[in-house]
C-alpha cells in the first residue's frame, strides 16, 4: 500500500484551535525529546514537554510554541493537545523576554522558598518562546 504524502495537522488548546492543516511533516517537542513525524508514522500517544514545533508544507516551514499535554499520532493525522501553544507570529517577543528576566531572577533567589523548579519551568518556556519567535524572523523569504 502507497503511503499518504501529507499528514492532518490539528493543534488545539483548551481555549482554541490554533493549527489546522495538511503538512509534509511536523517535528513536536514529545515529554523525552524531539521527535518527527512524517506521513505514514505508526500510530502513539505521547507527553508534550516544553519547546518548539516546527510544521514543513511544500517549500516553507512554520514554527509555533507549545507547553505541556499530549501528542496522538493517528492514521494520516496527528493532534496535539496542548496546554499552551501559538503561532510564532503570535508570540509577544517582549512579553516572552520579561517573563525570562523575571524567571532567570528567581533563579539567582538566595531566598530558600523560592519555586526554583516553577522558576526553571518558566525560562525554559520564555526561551522556548523567544526561539520560535526569531526562527520566524530569520526564515528565508521565498
Ligand atoms: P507570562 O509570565 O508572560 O504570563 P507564562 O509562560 O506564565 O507567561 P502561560 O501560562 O504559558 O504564560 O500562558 C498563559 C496564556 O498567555 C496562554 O494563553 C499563552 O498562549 C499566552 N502567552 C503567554 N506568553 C505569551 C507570549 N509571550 N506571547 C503570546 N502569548 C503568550
Amino acid at each position: 500500500m502507497a503511503l499518504p504524502d501529507t499528514i492532518h495537522l490539528e493543534v488545539v488548546t483548551p481555549d482554541r484551535q490554533v493549527f489546522s492543516g495538511d503538512v509534509d511533516a511536523v517535528v513536536v517537542p514529545a515529554r523525552q525529546g524531539y521527535m518527527g513525524i512524517l506521513p505514514g508514522h505508526a500510530p502513539l500517544l505521547a507527553e508534550l514537554g516544553i519547546g518548539e514545533i516546527s510544521i514543513r508544507a511544500g517549500d516553507g516551514t512554520d514554527y509555533m510554541f507549545c507547553s505541556w499535554g499530549f501528542l496522538e499520532v493517528l492514521p494520516g493525522r496527528v493532534v496535539l493537545l496542548a496546554q499552551t501553544a501559538e503561532m510564532a507570529s503570535d508570540i509577544d517577543v517582549k512579553r516572552a523576554e520579561e517573563a525570562k528576566v523575571r524567571a532567570e531572577k528567581m533563579l539567582a533567589s538566595t531566598d530558600p522558598g523560592t519555586d526554583f523548579r516553577g522558576a526553571e519551568l518558566a525560562l525554559m518556556q520564555a526561551i522556548s518562546r523567544l526561539n520560535a519567535a526569531h526562527r520566524l524572523v530569520r526564515k528565508p523569504r521565498p
